[in-house]
């Protein structure tokens, strides 16, 4: 495991419990609007952690932690995660995973051997846009849709989440990604910020992209609720 960040206790990544968060390093897409550019870009890395010291705060702490989140970068790509999260279940804690999901034989191994007990899945865009805003010009969009269908279908809990950016999302891209996530558990759509480690900053680019206002946001939520009523706006304030 590559671990480059550790937040020993959150009330916010698991919803409902009591955690602590990882963070991996390393990714296989370049979302422009990721606000975690330093876990993104190689250039930006810094050092790793020691995973066996991190394993050994957790046990410590599992008397009063509920679960643990493990979020990055994108865990799926990470040698060695089954392992990790054996020794965390182990400990009889939940794991919460969030994922991009581009490795869905990864994500249902995970499920089928109750590894995991929450997915979180970004998804970025309607499959039209998907290149676009991953960042990944020649991005499978079969193994995306896979994973959106295994994840819907696991039995699990589970929640499927969009950043919506103006200049990379349209009303349309909208709605097709909400025709796409039909009657999902459980949706929500967050907002860009515009914030330093934001990747399209990093490298320097010239920036176009924008947040929504939260009047444009209501909007785009009123259209996915046609097809996901549960959609809910997260951390717009
Ligand atoms: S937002 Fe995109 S680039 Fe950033 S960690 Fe997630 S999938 Fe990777």
């Amino acid at each position: 495991m590559k671990i480059a960040g550790f937040v020993k206790t959150t009330l916010l990544d698991y919803p409902g419990h009591l955690a602590c968060t990882i963070f991996v390093q390393g990714c296989n897409m370049r979302c422009p609007f990721c606000q975690n550019g330093s876990l993104v870009l190689p250039e930006y890395f810094e050092p790793l952690m020691d995973t066996e010291e991190i394993l050994g705060h957790i046990r410590k702490r599992s008397s009063v932690l509920e679960g643990v989140c493990i979020t990055g970068g994108e865990p799926t790509i990470m040698p060695g995660l089954k392992a990790f999260i054996r020794d965390i279940k182990d400990m009889d804690l939940l794991v919460k995973l969030d994922s991009n999901g581009t490795n869905p034989d990864t994500v249902r191994e995970l499920i089928e051997e109750k590894l995991i007990d929450f997915v979180a899945m970004d998804v970025k865009s309607s499959p039209a846009d998907y290149a676009l805003v991953s960042g990944v010009p020649g991005i499978d969009i079969e193994k995306i849709k896979r994973s959106v269908d295994l994840i819907r279908s696991s039995g699990i809990d589970y929640e499927f989440r969009t950043t919506l950016v103006k200049g990379l999302h349209s009303k349309e891209s909208v709605r097709e990604t909400a025709k796409w996530l039909k009657d999902a558990k459980a949706y929500f759509l967050q907002s860009y910020r515009e914030e330093d480690g934001v990747i399209e900053k990093l490298k320097g680019e010239e920036l176009k992209l924008e947040s929504f206002t939260k009047e444009e946001l209501n909007e785009l939520l009123s259209i996915v609720r046609e097809y996901v009523p549960v959609a809910e706006l997260r951390g717009v304030d």
